[in-house]
This record gives structure tokens, C-alpha cells and sequence, in this order.
């Protein structure tokens, strides 16, 4: 049984080995994905829940790798962030969308994911004020999305930084909302413009009164302190319906657009291609 134990630990110590290289080689090689022209960007329609209009669209990104193929974002992201890479491919990110978007008929918006490492980086306020600036996007056009994680590093600095931004006349919403540990004073603190309610308690309405309780209770909350909310990972019509019930200003998910090159949106003679 002994020995038995250790074959275990060496099983679990090899996989662990393994993961770590696994790591660094994806590390090694994001640092050029973005000059290889290896990343690229899809967009995901947010809508109006009253009537389905398109409000406008948060970017998201993708990772082409040439040996592995797609590389999915919930796997090399934090790899990024963890490495310091975001802060250039963020900058790469948002400059695309931002000159993408300054293309679309007024008012759509496009809603840009920045993460802790970004939002915390010195200059980050001026660094999207030139964005702006350079792409001609005016700045309430612009909604910058930020999880609560983002903002522990140093919240002092987020706090200011995050007051820079709104200064510069752009949106602010707190992605993911729910999943955080501290949801209710960061609302409170932090200058939000929007709340989106994270998609693991939108696919869980129906038919699960606990879950449409929660979603009613946020809604509640966003009414009360005059923030809109939009609502995450719609994938059914029975989801959207108990959206539009509630009264849920805006909506977003596989129900209606999965994430799509902008062609797609703007080309009416192609069906949509997902991912
Ligand atoms: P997120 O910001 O919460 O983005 C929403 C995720 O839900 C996206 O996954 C989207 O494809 C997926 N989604 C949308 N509608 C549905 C639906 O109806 N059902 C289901 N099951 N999923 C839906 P994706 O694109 O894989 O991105 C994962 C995460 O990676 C994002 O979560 C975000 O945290 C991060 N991410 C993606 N792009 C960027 C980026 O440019 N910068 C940063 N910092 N993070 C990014
Ligand atoms: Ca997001
Ligand atoms: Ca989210
Ligand atoms: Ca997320």
C-alpha cells in the first residue's frame, strides 16, 4: 500500500510538471501572437430587452495558435495576465475595437474587457484618452468592463483610476457580477454606470426559483440605484422571457449572437459564423 502511495504522489507530481511547462510554453509564445497576427477579435451583440434592438457589442478575443489551434481565452488569459502580456495585447485590443467601432452608425457601443494588471498599469486613463483621441470614438461610445478581482490589487489606485476614466466621459460596468465576494460595497464604492449579471444565474431561471429570486433581487438593486443591468449567457427564449418579465434592460448571449467576426453583423448576406 506504501508503494502504492508513492506511484500516486509521482502520478500527480509528473501531471503537475507537466502543467507548469504547459504554461510556460503558451506564455513563450503569446509574447509574439499579436505581431504573428495570430490574435483576432469577435464581437457579441448586446441588446434592448423591450424590443431587441441592438445596443452595441462587447469584443472579445481569440487565439489562433498555429500548432494547437484555437486556445480558448478562460485558458491563456489569466497566463497573460499572470506574465504581464495583457498589458500590450490589452492596449492592442482596445485600440482595434475602438477604431472598429468609430465605424459603426452612432449610437452603438462597444464594451471593452480590461483586466486588473491594465487597470492598475500608470497611465492607464491616458493611455485610453489617446485611444479615443487617435480613433475619433467619442468617449460615451465607450464601455470599459471590469470584474471585482480587478479592482484588489490596490483599490486605492483603482478607485482613481477609475474616476480618471469616467472623467473622460466613458461607462463603467461591473462584469460578472455575483460571482465576487464583496459585490454590494464594491457597487457602492467604485463608480459603476452598469451591472451584468454573470450567465451562470441567467441559465439557472428556469426552473429554479432560487435563482430567478437572485436575478429579481439584482435587478431590484440596479432599479434602486439607478444603474442599468444587462443580463449575461441568454441562450433560451424561456430565459429571455422571464427577462423581459422582470423588466431587464439589456441582454446578451448565445440566444441572440454568439460571438462573431463584425462581419457577420455588418454583411447580411452571410449566416452567422459562430467562433
Ligand atoms: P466574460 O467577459 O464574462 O465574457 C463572456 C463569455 O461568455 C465569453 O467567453 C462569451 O463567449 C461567453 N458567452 C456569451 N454568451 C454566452 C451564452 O449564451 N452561453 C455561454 N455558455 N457562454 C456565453 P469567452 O469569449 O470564452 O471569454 C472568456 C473570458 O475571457 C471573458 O469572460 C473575459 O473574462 C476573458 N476575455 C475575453 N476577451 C478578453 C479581452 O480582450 N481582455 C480581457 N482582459 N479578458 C478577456
Ligand atoms: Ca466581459
Ligand atoms: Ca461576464
Ligand atoms: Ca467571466
Amino acid at each position: 500500500a506504501k508503494s502504492e502511495g508513492r506511484g500516486t504522489y509521482r502520478f500527480f507530481e509528473a501531471r503537475m510538471g507537466a502543467q507548469v511547462r504547459e504554461r510556460g510554453l503558451l506564455e513563450h509564445d503569446m509574447r509574439h501572437a499579436v505581431a504573428r497576427g495570430e490574435m483576432h477579435l469577435v464581437y457579441q451583440p448586446q441588446t434592448d430587452v423591450r424590443d431587441g434592438s441592438v445596443l452595441g457589442f462587447e469584443v472579445l478575443l481569440r487565439w489562433q495558435h498555429p500548432q494547437r489551434g484555437a486556445v480558448p481565452p478562460g485558458l491563456f488569459i489569466p497566463i497573460a495576465e499572470e506574465s504581464g502580456a495583457i498589458l500590450q495585447i490589452g492596449e492592442w485590443v482596445l485600440r482595434e475595437a475602438c477604431r472598429e467601432a468609430a465605424g459603426w452608425p452612432n449610437p452603438l457601443t462597444i464594451a471593452v474587457n480590461v483586466s486588473g494588471l491594465q487597470l492598475h498599469a500608470p497611465h492607464f486613463a491616458q493611455l485610453v484618452h489617446e485611444v479615443l483621441f487617435q480613433t475619433g470614438l467619442k468617449p460615451e461610445r465607450l464601455e470599459i468592463e471590469i470584474t471585482e478581482t480587478a479592482l484588489i490589487r490596490d483599490p486605492a489606485r483603482a478607485q482613481s483610476t477609475l474616476r480618471q476614466l469616467k472623467a473622460l466621459g466613458l461607462r463603467i460596468a461591473m462584469d460578472d457580477f455575483g460571482t465576487g465576494y464583496s459585490s454590494l460595497s464594491n457597487l457602492r464604492t467604485y463608480p459603476f454606470d452598469r451591472i451584468k449579471i454573470d450567465g451562470s444565474f441567467i441559465r439557472a431561471v428556469d426552473g429554479n426559483e432560487q435563482a430567478a429570486a437572485i436575478v429579481r433581487s439584482v435587478l431590484g438593486l440596479g432599479r434602486g440605484l439607478g444603474l442599468p443591468v444587462l443580463a449575461e449567457g441568454v441562450e433560451t427564449e424561456a430565459e429571455l422571457g422571464f427577462l423581459v418579465s422582470e423588466h431587464c434592460d439589456a441582454a446578451q448571449g448565445y440566444l441572440m449572437g454568439r460571438p462573431a467576426a463584425i462581419g457577420v453583423f455588418t454583411a447580411h448576406t452571410h449566416g452567422p459564423e459562430p467562433d
